[in-house]
C-alpha cells in the first residue's frame, strides 16, 4: 500500500494556514482533503480548521462570507475560491438538518477531531506539525477500514445519517466496516428514519456513482434500505424463475449499476429500473416468473422514489424517460426509419443514453441468447450512429418548415397546425429525403384541404 504522509498543500489553502498561524492561531487541513491526499486522491475542496473564532478569521482576511457563523464557518475568498475556515468545536446532538443543535468552541484540536465521524476523516495536517491522526485513521487505512472515532453506538446515536456514510465511504474506497461499527448500524438503522431526505439523497448519490456501487447491499444488510429505500428490499426479496435471469430482482439491480458509467443518472436509472418487478411477479404452470407491466410499474415507482428523496425534476424525469424506454426494441431488429421514430421519441440527446442502459441491463442477465441481445443492440447503436452522421431531422426544431411558415402561407395558429407539422415530422421520420423547403411547403398546403 503506498500511503503518502508528505502531503502538498495548493498555494491558496496553504496561504491562509501561514496567515493564521502568523497571527498566533493554530490552523490545519482536515477531514476529507487530508485522507484523500494520502490516498493519492485529488481532494474535492480543502476544508481548514483553526483555533481562531469566527470574528479573528474574518479579521484576517480580505474577503470572507459567513457560511454558517453559528457553527463557527467562515467561507474565506481567494479570487472566485472559496474555503472554509472552521473554528475547533465540539458538537451537541445533530438534529434533522446538516449542522448540530449546538456547538462549542474549544481551544484543542483533540476534541476537534474527536467529534469526527470515522477515523479515516478525522485527521488533520499542516507544515509544522505533520500529520495529527490522533485516532488510529492511517492504520485503518492501512488495513482499509471504516470505524467509527469512539464508541460507534453514542456517536450514531448523535447523528443518525453517519450510518449511511460509513456505507458510502466503504463503497468509495472499497474498505470495509469494522464489526463494532457494522453492529451499531444494525442495531440503530431504524433511526435513520429521523434524517432529512436531503441529507439521504446526498449521500446515496455519492454511494451509487462510487466505484462499488454495489455496496448498496452492505446498506441493505444492515437494515438501512428497509426504512429509506424498503423498495429495494422487495426487489432483493423477489426470485426471478426465468431463463433471461440469473439473480434476484435485487442482485440484478445491483450488477446492473456495475455495468454502467459513474454518472449520477445512468447509475439512478439501473438501480430503478426493474423496481416494479416485485409487484408484477406472475408465475406460471411451469414454474415461470413473468413480469407483465413491469416496465411502467417501475416507471411510476421510480419517479415516486425520486420525489421522496427530493431529487431535482431534471434527474426525475430524465431517470423516468430511461426507466420507461430501457426494454424498448430489444424485441425486433429496427429499420432505420424505427430507429429514427425511436430518437425522436427518446430525444437525440438521451438516445445514447438509452443504449448504454440496454446494454448493462443485458450484461447484468443470464447468458441466455446474450449474444443475440447483443447484436440487436449494435443495429441499434450502428443505426443511431449513421443517422447521427447523415444529421437526419428526428424532431420539429430539424424540420425545413415551422409554424411560422405555414402561418405565412394562410393557416391560422392552433390545433390545425400543430397537426399539420406532426405530419409533416412523420412523413420525413419515414423518409429523411423528404426534408425539403420547398416540397414540405407544398405537402402542407395539401394536408390543410384535408
Ligand atoms: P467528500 O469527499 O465526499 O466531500 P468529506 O470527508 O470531505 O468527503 P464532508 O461531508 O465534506 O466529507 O465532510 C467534511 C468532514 O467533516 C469529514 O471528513 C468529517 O471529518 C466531518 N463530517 C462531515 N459530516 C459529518 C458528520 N455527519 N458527523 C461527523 N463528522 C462529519
Ligand atoms: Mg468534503
Amino acid at each position: 500500500m503506498n500511503l503518502n504522509t508528505r502531503i502538498s498543500v495548493p498555494e491558496r489553502p496553504a496561504s491562509i494556514l501561514r496567515t493564521l498561524q502568523e497571527a498566533g492561531y493554530e490552523a490545519y487541513v482536515v477531514g476529507g482533503c487530508v485522507r484523500d491526499s494520502i490516498l493519492g486522491r485529488k481532494p474535492q475542496d480543502w476544508d481548514i480548521t483553526t483555533s481562531a473564532r469566527p470574528e479573528q478569521v474574518k479579521a484576517l482576511f480580505r474577503r470572507t462570507v459567513d457560511t454558517g457563523l453559528q457553527h463557527g464557518t467562515v467561507t474565506v475568498m481567494i479570487r472566485e475560491e472559496g474555503f472554509e475556515v472552521t473554528t475547533y468545536r465540539i458538537d451537541g446532538d445533530y438534529e434533522d438538518g446538516r449542522h448540530p443543535k449546538e456547538v462549542t468552541f474549544t481551544p484543542n484540536l483533540e476534541e476537534d477531531l474527536l467529534r469526527r465521524d470515522f477515523t479515516i476523516n478525522a485527521m488533520a495536517y499542516n507544515e509544522t506539525m505533520g500529520l495529527v491522526d490522533l485516532y488510529g485513521g492511517l492504520e485503518d487505512m492501512e488495513t482499509r477500514t471504516i470505524r467509527c472515532v469512539g464508541n460507534p453506538m453514542d456517536r450514531f446515536g448523535e447523528d443518525a445519517l453517519r450510518m449511511l456514510r460509513a456505507v458510502r465511504f466503504s463503497a468509495q474506497l472499497g474498505y470495509e466496516i469494522e464489526p463494532d461499527t457494522m453492529e451499531a448500524i444494525k442495531e440503530l438503522a431504524p433511526t435513520i428514519s429521523k434524517v432529512s431526505e436531503e441529507r439521504i439523497q446526498t449521500e446515496l448519490v455519492k454511494l451509487v456513482t462510487s466505484d462499488h456501487p454495489d455496496y448498496l447491499r452492505k446498506a441493505w444488510e444492515s437494515g438501512l434500505t428497509a426504512i429509506f429505500l424498503p423498495e429495494f428490499d422487495r426487489a432483493m426479496d423477489t426470485e426471478q424463475n426465468n431463463p433471461h435471469h440469473c439473480y434476484t430482482v435485487g442482485e440484478h439491480l445491483l450488477h446492473s449499476m456495475l455495468n454502467i458509467r459513474p454518472e449520477k443518472e445512468l447509475r439512478l436509472t439501473m438501480l430503478l429500473h426493474d423496481i416494479g418487478k416485485p409487484l408484477t411477479r406472475v408465475t406460471d404452470e411451469k414454474g415461470v416468473d413473468h413480469f407483465h407491466g413491469h416496465v411502467e410499474e417501475s416507471e411510476k415507482m421510480a419517479k415516486a422514489i425520486l420525489r421522496r428523496l427530493k431529487f431535482d425534476n431534471h434527474t426525475i424525469d430524465m431517470v423516468g424517460l430511461l426507466v420507461r424506454h430501457h426494454d424498448y426494441g430489444h424485441d425486433f431488429r429496427p429499420t432505420d426509419a424505427q430507429i429514427r421514430k425511436a430518437m425522436n421519441r427518446i430525444g437525440k440527446e438521451a438516445f445514447p443514453l438509452y443504449l448504454e442502459v440496454r446494454r448493462a441491463d443485458t450484461l447484468a442477465q443470464s447468458d441466455y441468447y446474450r449474444e443475440e441481445k447483443l447484436e440487436n443492440l449494435r443495429t441499434w447503436e450502428d443505426g443511431f450512429r449513421r443517422s447521427l452522421e447523415r444529421d437526419e431531422c428526428v424532431s420539429l426544431k430539424e424540420l425545413a418548415v415551422t409554424g411560422k411558415d405555414l402561418i405565412q402561407m394562410g393557416m391560422h395558429p392552433g390545433p390545425q397546425l400543430g397537426k399539420v407539422l406532426a405530419a409533416l415530422l412523420q412523413e420525413v421520420l419515414e423518409d429523411p429525403a423528404k426534408n425539403e423547403r420547398e416540397a414540405l411547403l407544398r405537402r402542407s398546403a395539401e394536408l390543410m384541404k384535408e
